[in-house]
């Protein structure tokens, strides 16, 4: 009990003073609080606002965002990164028009039956917009709370994450929306994950036993995550005068139906790609090494290793574009977005 007493007056009192001013934080409407949740999973919060505010222009609210033409919302998205949670996010806006009249769902459970909402994203809209008792549970709150306990249950499991969700269900308090931002607060600003955290500025260490004992290095405890799969690929990066080709990806799998620079799987020296030319008559003036690079994915790594290639006339089946018209109009995913900047060098 006085765990409990402790951690909500401490936290709760420090996050009323430190609190950051975020766009979303400036009212608990809940479609706010959906996009912002959507955009912060896998990227920084400084990176997140430019996005959020372009995005809260062009689609300001829930129907705008089930009309939207989905090309234009993958170019709002463009640089996030995993292009499924925009597809989601129109899906779920669709159901919130026909299924809740455009009322945003009001329960946590509701709110999990939406497309792309997780526990962590249902607990935080239904915790700060409708005051329902469901703790948010992601790495910040997770170090945080390890370290407070010296607790040595690997993380990395679903069981350690589903007891801790239950364990902080029985202390979270009446402030429950407050009370889930100021512990993903501390542990991002604070209880820091890479080096080592401000405990002299930390609300709670004096309950903390990794502060105690400086312990802190060791938790929370991880188990080693699975080996990724890699591949190699040959990126074409074709150009006829100042227009580049492009193609449009399948409508499924990774990546689906965004943009990209023609490639093959596989790797080809200057050689293999003059041959692949030559079978596939493509005819060309020029082949020259562009830059390598390496995208990790969740489950994947690419190596992808480029050539320039200047060509004798445009050809099927691929889309022509200028540079400029590329950045505007098609959403090019970061695994391929150095290679737009490499050929900014090149042809302007
Ligand atoms: S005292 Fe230090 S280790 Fe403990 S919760 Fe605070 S920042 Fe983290």
């Amino acid at each position: 009990m006085v765990f409990k007493e402790e951690i909500n007056t401490s936290l709760l009192a420090w996050y009323q003073k430190n609190k950051r001013i975020l766009p979303w934080r400036k009212d608990k409407n809940p479609y706010h609080i959906w996009i912002s949740e959507i955009m912060l999973q896998q990227t920084r919060i400084e990176a997140v606002i430019p996005y959020y505010e372009r995005f809260m222009k062009r689609i300001p609210d829930v129907n705008a965002l089930a009309t939207i033409n989905e090309d234009e919302l993958l170019k709002l998205w463009e640089g996030l990164g995993y292009y499924n949670r925009a597809r989601n996010l129109k899906k779920a806006a669709q159901i919130i028009m026909s299924e809740y009249q455009g009322v945003f769902p009001n329960t946590y459970e509701e709110i999990m039956r939406l497309p792309g909402i997780g526990e962590y994203t249902a607990s935080a809209i239904a915790s700060i917009c409708f005051h329902e008792a469901t703790p948010t549970i992601d790495g910040n709150v997770l170090r945080v709370y390890t370290r407070l306990k010296e607790d040595k249950r690997n993380i990395a499991l679903n069981q350690t994450k589903k007891e801790i969700r239950k364990e902080i269900s029985q202390i979270i308090p009446l402030e429950a929306g407050d009370f889930n931002e100021a512990l993903m607060e501390l542990g991002e600003t604070i209880c820091l994950p890479n080096g080592e955290p401000k405990c002299n500025m930390c609300p709670l260490s004096h309950i903390c036993k990794a502060y105690q004992h400086q312990s802190w290095s060791k938790f929370p405890v991880k188990a080693e995550k699975r080996t990724k799969k890699e591949l190699f690929y040959t990126v074409f990066l074709f150009y006829y005068q100042h227009q580049v080709a492009i193609r449009k990806r399948d409508d499924k799998g990774l990546l689906k139906n965004l943009w990209e620079f023609p490639n093959e799987l596989g790797k080809m020296g200057v050689a293999d790609v003059k041959k692949y030319l030559k079978q596939h008559q493509i005819h060309f003036s020029n082949v020259k090494k562009g830059i390598n690079y390496k995208h990790v994915f969740t489950h994947q790594i690419w190596y992808m290793e480029s050539y320039f290639i200047e060509v004798l006339e445009t050809f099927d089946p691929f889309i022509w574009e200028n540079l400029a018209k590329i950045k505007e109009s098609y959403a090019i995913p970061s695994a391929f977005l150095p290679f737009l900047q490499e050929f900014k060098h090149k042809i302007n």
